[in-house]
């Protein structure tokens, strides 16, 4: 199973893929994402988590890797997108999967319980310093194919235009 996601490029180190949604929180490159149910939120794999009250991602619960089924229910979030150097992703979903409508969104979820980048690509509009070079060279640290997509087609129209005009007056 896969899905779609956006991640903040991180700038130090550059390449670093940061959720968005989750301040702070980095997919590092080689490792599988494991989905743990901590206060509703999930980390980082390998370390025990003794407060875990059950297997992460619950149907109950809004716990696991979360992913949009297609591009068109991944940007149907994008409004509520922060000006920042965006990347977007397919990745693969696999272990316990569960697949939701989101009302809300106007789209379709997974929540899966391990994740990891299958595809990714720069969204050279948003990059602001950094080279669209530079950051596909950075992103090599996952290991898989490093693409270019516009803003339009990463973000959707509407979108693309909140977010020129919102980095537009960031930088002056
Ligand atoms: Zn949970």
């Amino acid at each position: 199973m896969s899905g779609w996601r956006y991640w903040q490029l991180g700038p130090a180190p550059l390449g670093q893929l940061r959720s968005l949604s989750q301040r702070g929180f980095v997919w590092p490159p080689g490792r599988a994402q494991v989905a743990r149910c901590a206060d509703g939120s999930w980390r980082s794999g390998g370390t025990a988590e003794a407060e875990q009250d059950h297997r992460a991602p619950e149907t109950d619960c809004g716990c696991g890797v979360h992913a949009s089924v297609d591009l068109a229910s991944l940007q149907a979030q994008a409004l509520c997108l922060r000006p920042v150097p965006l990347v977007i992703g397919q990745v693969a979903l696999w272990g316990r999967v569960i697949t939701e409508e989101r009302a809300d969104r106007r789209g379709q979820d997974h929540r899966g319980q391990f994740a990891y980048p299958l595809h990714l690509w720069v969204v050279p509009e948003t990059l602001g310093g950094v080279t669209e070079a530079q950051a596909v060279g950075a992103l090599g640290t996952y290991g898989v194919a490093v693409g270019v997509m516009a803003l339009e087609e990463a973000v959707g129209e509407v979108s693309q235009t909140i977010l020129r005009h919102l980095s537009m007056s960031t930088t002056t």
